[in-house]
């Protein structure tokens, strides 16, 4: 679905990503894991167009048959095709990033009904089903204050999914939950990745990633260290620093 290549991204003086490559096949699950600041959220964000990187480009195919989409950053990059890129992907928020003064319906049908120009009754319910889905058709008026973290987070992936990217990208989608709430929204994107959705979990969960991921990528200060099926990378990294980072979590 999605090739990137080159990547490259500076904020002033500070480089924090160096010719980074990134391969997603249709149904394939990606984990990006690495130490804080190794610059795995900004990968993330330079995929769906949330960040401009300085250089490299990214590919979309479109898996239905349509045109490739191409993008190159070492040129100008032109609105309409960031819209269409940032069109092919949704985003799952460390913080939610719900809207905090619309109820949940109104959270998961705003993209659809603004800005994808849906038909309001589809949209209402296919957010209806979506959340039955993930076990909150009761919390359809509550907003967001009123729900716990990880009620948030399903409410923030039934978003992602209400707008049916080819895409879901997670920025580190548990790492603000308390410890007893990781579970039901790690539960609920592994049901995703069974289902086939195509996925870049950035996580700090390595025992999930091992367990979802079809592929796992490790960087470090920037570079993609190491890449591979997840039992080799998380269980016999080639490299040292793969090596000491899987064993302090492990
Ligand atoms: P973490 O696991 O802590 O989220 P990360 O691997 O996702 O880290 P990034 O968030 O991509 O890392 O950040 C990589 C580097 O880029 C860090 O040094 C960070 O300070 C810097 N950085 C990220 N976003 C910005 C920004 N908008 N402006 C300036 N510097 C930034």
């Amino acid at each position: 679905v999605l090739k990137a290549r080159n990547l490259a991204k500076a904020f002033g003086s500070n480089v924090v990503l160096r010719d980074i490559d990134v391969d997603i096949r249709r149904g394939q699950v990606v984990a990006l894991i690495g130490p804080s600041g190794s610059g795995k959220t900004t990968v993330l964000r330079s995929l769906n167009g949330l960040e401009i990187p300085d250089g490299g480009t990214v590919t979309f195919g479109n898996s239905d048959g349509g045109g490739e989409l191409a993008i190159d950053f070492g040129t100008k990059v032109g609105k309409k095709d960031l819209a269409a890129l940032r069109d092919r992907s949704a985003m799952v928020f460390q913080h939610y990033n719900l809207f905090p003064h619309m109820t949940v319906l109104k959270n998961i049908t705003e993209g659809p009904i603004q800005v994808q120009k849906r038909p309001r009754a589809e949209a209402i319910a296919e957010a209806e089903r979506l959340l039955e889905r993930v076990g909150l058709a009761d919390k359809r008026d509550a907003y967001p204050f009123e729900l716990s973290g990880g009620q948030q987070q399903r409410v923030g992936i039934v978003r992602a999914l209400a707008l049916k990217p080819q895409l879901l990208l997670f920025d580190e989608p548990t790492s603000a939950l308390d410890p007893e709430l990781v579970g039901e929204v790690l539960g609920v994107i592994k049901e995703l990745a069974e289902e086939g959705w195509t996925m870049v979990i950035v996580t700090h969960e390595l025992a999930f990633a091992q367990h979802v991921a079809d592929e796992v990528i490790f960087m470090d200060g920037g570079v993609v260290v190491e890449r591979g099926p997840a039992a080799e990378v998380l269980r016999a990294p080639t490299q040292e620093r793969t090596k000491l980072f899987v064993k302090r979590l492990q």
